[in-house]
């Protein structure tokens, strides 16, 4: 891979809790354009990989670039300046917010503060303030979620919070969005939604990181797909070669 194709590089990444080594000299690249999987068995360490990429744990060692830039240690909002987004595999809760109010607030402090100034001066609320509406109806339409703008955040189905998170992430533009188990607890109605929306992103130009525990999710859309076991990454190749290597199987039966 040529060095411009690789959007995320992560290298030799250690991170322990306690006597716990959750993610060992874990080393992958990215590829620009392509929706790359990383699954594993439960506990393997892909949620504090996401965690450390994305800034909000520190590595013990090792580092990480987004588009040839060394982000180690990088606070979440810097990484995501980099053009690196990612959604928690627990959406927030959001209380007394309407759909559409719960767009503008960053997931997490990743990427903004943009909303809060909304409420804390109101004055002041401008140009850029009035384009990020502009911005959330027309993700809300594009994610063909706008029927639920005014809705109470806490009042729509885990299946539609998952399709909001998703669209809150793409406000910001990201280069690369990693997601943490978009599909979990999604109705098969809502999670074909979800899917198309994603391919959708990635044909747009998106680069995706995808984490996913349902396997027929994740192979009709990842190709690399990156295989993690106790903290390493195990092997990664097509969604047939994944599947069929004895290697894989042996970690998931553990
Ligand atoms: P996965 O997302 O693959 O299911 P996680 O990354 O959530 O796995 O967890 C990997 C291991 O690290 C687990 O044993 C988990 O209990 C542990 N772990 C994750 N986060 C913490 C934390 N903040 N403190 C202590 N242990 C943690
Ligand atoms: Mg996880």
């Amino acid at each position: 891979m040529s060095k411009d194709d690789v959007v995320l590089r992560v290298d030799n990444l250690v991170k322990t809790f306690g006597a716990l080594v959750a993610t060992d000299h874990a080393t992958f690249e990215v590829e620009r354009g392509t929706i790359t999987g990383l699954i594993g068995p439960n506990g393997a360490g892909k949620s504090t990989l996401f965690n450390l990429i994305s800034g909000f744990y520190e590595a013990d060692s090792g580092s990480v670039s987004v588009n040839g830039t060394d982000v180690t240690g990088q606070e979440p909002y810097e990484i995501a300046d980099h053009g690196l987004i990612r959604t928690f595999q627990t959406p927030r809760k959001v209380e007394g917010m309407t759909v559409r109010e719960a767009m503008l607030v960053g997931p997490r402090n990743q990427p903004g503060e943009s909303f809060l100034k909304l409420f804390t001066a109101p004055g002041e609320v401008g140009e850029a303030e009035s384009k990020n509406m502009d911005d959330v109806n027309r993700i809300l339409e594009e994610f063909e979620i706008d029927h639920l703008a005014t809705q109470p955040a806490t009042k729509i189905s885990g299946g539609q919070m998952k399709l909001v998170e998703l669209a809150r992430a793409m406000l910001s533009e990201p280069e690369i969005l990693l997601l943490d188990e978009p599909a979990a607890g999604v109705n098969p109605t809502l999670r074909n939604k979800l899917a198309e929306q994603i391919r959708r992103l990635n044909e747009q130009g998106t680069t995706m990181l995808l984490i996913e525990h349902d396997m027929e999710f994740v192979m009709s859309l990842a190709d690399p797909v990156i295989v993690l076991d106790q903290g390493s990454v195990l092997m990664e190749g097509r969604p047939d070669e994944v599947q069929s290597d004895t290697r894989v199987i042996d970690a998931y039966l553990g």
